[in-house]
């Protein structure tokens, strides 16, 4: 037996209520594929639980007072949630933020060609995939399609039992032989998948995509849409239970909507806290934080400045003060140590599964380049914070030395000048379609951010 697994912590009790959490999760996780579709289901919650949307307190020339609740979206891909403390906002808020981003392939902005017969979509994988796990696993299309009249086309093809799904094929073994000895076994370019086979009667150039394009059209979607349209490629199916002991979830993009959906839980249950308590669900983390969306953006940074002056009047030092005096947890996910590839990990400072949430110092890659480096008079807070909440946690980093490394968005916020430390869910396959995450390390991580956001200093 692992020693270190906290499995044996829990009393039938706890159990339940993790495995009822990651109930709420696995809808989640299988109804919020994209971005868009994690804001508005984050939406939902919030409005749910009483938290009402900023531009109508605007609008209303209405003030926040402590206690209140609200959100504002930024472009349909991010969200951040405030519930207004007692403290005045250049005392520092407390922050968890997440990214609902997840790797994925895109279809290019004129994906649709014919070969051969068949009508197939042209794609560009979005963030750091092994292309190879893409092929051959039945892929849905998430997207929405902007038409030049302001209309928009939402939808969603391959995830009910009756749709119908996509693949991208791959070579027999049989005749695969050259292919092995490739570098890349799969090359972007063909990350291509099957979507038709069938021909239009009265077409003769490309009978097949003419098809397509009318069943296409039946929804409202004409060729030229595809220029203005955002359409993921993700895997088809739902989050599942796995394991015959039902301990662990597998489900497409734990990275980081498991992260995302506990710090969102958390917000929703925060009463009257005494710092004003945050919640930050950002876009474009796998692409290096960038564009409008992404955490890099003036996004949260305007949206404070609103909330502020909605509850006590902007003023810009007090402004200043307030980032500076904030402290933030960074939710994402982490390597976790997998037994059938242990090569590039330390087992002395991995991540496990069923450890808990796992606490990074630092992240990064070659001598902690561009990580976020947590002070330990923080981290010592923080420390204390679990041991009196019975929190069960891990202290970790992520690979051998040298092994390679990764980023989260805390070293965004940390330039704010406020204490930063990553926690979040070690996982098993990260990246990959189909992730592997512990319910309780998700349930966890969701009693910290409870804790954080609640806490005092
Ligand atoms: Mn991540
Ligand atoms: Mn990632």
């Amino acid at each position: 037996m692992e020693v270190n697994n906290k499995w044996l912590c829990y009393n039938e009790e706890q159990k339940n209520l993790a495995y009822e959490f990651c109930e709420g999760y696995k809808d989640f996780l299988s109804n919020s594929k994209t971005e868009r579709e994690s804001i508005k289901n984050a939406i939902a919650l919030a409005e749910a639980n009483g938290f009402r949307n900023i531009n109508d307190l605007i609008k209303n020339n209405e003030k926040l007072n402590p206690g209140d609740k609200v959100y504002a979206i930024n472009m349909n891909k991010a969200i951040v949630l405030f519930v207004i403390g007692e403290e005045a906002f250049e005392k520092g808020l407390n922050i968890v933020g997440a990214h609902i981003d997840s790797p994925r392939l895109d279809l290019k902005c004129n994906p649709i060609y014919e070969n051969s017969g068949f009508c197939l979509l042209d794609t560009h994988y979005y963030g750091g995939i092994k292309k190879y796990q893409w092929v051959t696993t039945p892929l849905a299309l998430h997207g929405i399609v902007c038409k030049k009249d302001g209309t928009k086309i939402d939808f969603v093809i391959g995830e009910n039992e009756d749709d119908p799904v996509f693949a991208i094929t791959d070579l027999l073994p049989h005749l695969d032989k050259d292919k092995q000895n490739r570098k890349e076994v799969i090359e972007g370019e063909e990350l291509d998948l099957i979507v038709g086979n069938i021909p239009d009667k009265d077409e003769k150039e490309n009978p097949i995509a003419k098809n397509i394009m009318n069943l296409l059209n039946e929804l409202g979607i004409e060729e030229d849409d595809f220029l203005s349209a955002e359409i993921e490629v993700v895997p088809s199916g739902r989050a599942r239970d796995f394991g015959l002991d039902r301990s662990m979830i597998l489900g497409y993009g734990h990275d980081d909507r498991s992260c995302a959906y506990s710090s969102l839980k958390a917000i929703l249950g925060v009463k009257n806290p005494k710092r004003t308590a945050v919640c930050l669900l950002v876009d474009k983390e796998e692409i290096g934080s960038v564009g409008a969306t992404g955490m890099k953006s003036k996004f949260f940074e305007n949206m404070v400045a609103e909330v502020m002056n909605l509850f006590e009047g902007y003023q810009e030092l007090k402004f200043k003060r307030c980032l500076n005096h904030s402290c933030m947890i960074s939710s994402d996910v982490t390597a976790g140590y997998d037994p059938v590839w242990p090569a590039p990990m330390n087992k002395k400072t991995e991540a496990f599964l069923s450890r808990g949430i796992s606490f990074n110092k630092f992240t990064g890659h070659r001598g902690k380049s561009e990580a976020n480096d947590a002070n330990p008079e923080f981290i010592a807070r923080l420390r204390k914070i679990c041991e009196d909440n019975k929190i069960l946690f891990q202290f970790n980093e992520m690979g051998k030395v040298d092994a390679g490394g990764g980023g989260t968005i805390a070293y965004i916020l940390a330039e704010y000048g406020m204490e930063v430390i990553d926690a979040g869910i070690p996982l098993l396959s990260m990246h990959a379609p189909w992730e592997v995450a512990s319910k309780l390390d998700i349930y966890e991580s969701y009693r910290f951010y409870d804790v954080f956001l609640n806490s005092f200093e």
